[in-house]
């Protein structure tokens, strides 16, 4: 399959052996990384991408979510464009922050002030930051599987180096109720919060049980330590987030990803008393600044993303679409009696090759890790741009007859490659 692969990719392996030489790995996003030599693109219109040998894909990584509108939104375009007419970057406040602001305050019920980043993994730091800042005290409580950022990446099976962690850090097992608020009531007043993705996405779309976070809810507010919600990718799953449908308000969220109409994004944002910390007007206030925290094109294209597009029926949409494809790769799976099953929740979905339910991170085996790779290149050869680990982020401009694509290709792959037990 890789020669194939490196035989019909002259173009990307060009780009990739110059990039070697300027850049290590020649690549600047670990996760876009892979051997031979990733496949480079050059062009995207609504769900469709073409790579730099002139292969044409639909789009069903999305951007890591961040691709929610697709390559080509005219609204999203057009506010843009106008952005950048009035002048880039001018350094100074503008309307459109409070716009967008405004947005997100009246959609997610656990936020009643936010303040903008330029990335998720800044949204966390800076949470983290408040939320110390907030409760006076020092440790975080994180989740083994979790990912907040390239410095809170914690893998199952794998040591967390103490070089990659800017923050004193606790660990438990996800959707393990009863071991967390163990954790939680022993850390006691050294802890000052707890982040927790409602579904962990990079661990391969695993969600969290209703009582595990409601036992988090719990614990924390016992011991006084502050929930957060990383809803940089499950914000996407309903008008007012994952917490919404879940029903469980944290404390604080960090957003990310598509916020901004596929700018650069990232939010952290929760309860006025807590936000408070970084109130300029208040004396000792907490400093949060950044350069392009509310950049213009941002800004612009965060206020027509939220505020024209993505709204209350178009989430359901996306959503129950998500569940329609996943519920029908399940049963195909069922069907085919291979060891292969789809997690998620609504428009995003990862496969493991072995059989579901799956309901916590584990440490894949050479065996799942060699399928998993086969089911990425297959993908590729039928047309299909998939995340290298095969997660799925439905796009709004995806159809029902590209799903119906993705079903085909994916009913050959069990078919073909008959993923047996690992
Ligand atoms: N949190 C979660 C849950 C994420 O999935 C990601 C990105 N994949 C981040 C944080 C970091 O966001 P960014 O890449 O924008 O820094």
């Amino acid at each position: 399959a890789r020669e194939t692969y490196s035989a019909a990719r002259p173009n990307s392996a060009a780009i990739h052996a110059k990039a070697r030489a300027v850049m290590p790995g020649g690549n600047t996003r670990t996760v876009l990384f892979y051997t031979p030599f990733p496949t480079a693109m050059t062009r995207g219109e609504g769900a469709r991408l073409w790579d730099a040998d002139g292969r044409e894909y639909l789009d069903l990584c999305g951007e890591y979510t961040a691709g929610l509108f697709g390559h080509s939104e005219t609204r999203i375009l057009d506010a843009v464009k106008a952005a950048m007419d009035r002048g880039i970057n001018l350094a100074a406040v503008g309307e459109n922050e409070g716009r967008l602001a405004a947005l997100i305050c009246g959609r997610f019920p656990s936020v009643d002030q936010v303040r903008f980043t330029n990335s998720g993994t800044e949204a966390n730091i800076m949470a983290l930051a408040g939320a110390r800042g907030f409760t006076g005290r020092t440790e975080v409580l994180a989740f083994r599987g979790g990912y907040h950022g390239g410095v809170f990446t914690f893998p199952v099976g794998t040591p967390v180096s103490p070089v990659n962690l800017p923050i004193p850090m606790r660990f438990a097992d996800f959707n393990d109720p009863d071991g967390a608020a163990r954790t939680i009531r022993e850390a006691g007043e050294a802890l000052a919060a707890v982040i927790v993705e409602p579904m962990q996405g990079s661990s391969g779309c695993i969600p969290a049980t209703r009582e595990f976070l409601q036992a988090l809810r719990e614990a924390t507010r016992e011991t006084g330590a502050l929930l957060i919600f990383d809803e940089v990718m499950t914000s996407r799953h309903g008008f007012g987030g994952l917490q919404q449908r879940l029903g469980i308000t944290p404390d604080m969220t960090t957003f990310g990803k598509y916020m901004a109409g596929g700018m650069s994004f990232g939010a952290f944002g929760g309860r006025a008393e807590v936000m408070a910390v970084f109130d300029g007007h208040r004396a000792g206030a907490m400093p949060h600044a950044g350069t392009f925290n509310n950049n213009v094109l941002s800004m612009a294209a965060g206020c027509v993303a939220l505020g024209e597009i993505f709204d209350e029926t178009a989430a359901e949409a996306l959503y129950a679409r998500g569940e329609r494809l996943r519920d029908a790769l399940n049963a195909a799976c069922a069907r085919h009696g291979v060891a292969m099953h789809f997690t998620g929740v609504g428009s995003m979905m990862t496969p493991h090759f072995r059989p579901g339910p799956v309901t916590a991170p584990y440490k894949a085996s050479i065996e799942e890790e060699q399928m998993r790779e086969l089911f990425f290149f297959d993908m590729l050869a039928a047309g299909m741009y998939l995340a290298r680990r095969g997660m799925v982020a439905l796009m709004l401009p995806v159809t029902d007859a590209d799903c119906e694509r993705f079903f085909a290709a994916v009913e050959e792959f069990c078919a073909a490659r008959k993923p047996v037990l690992a």
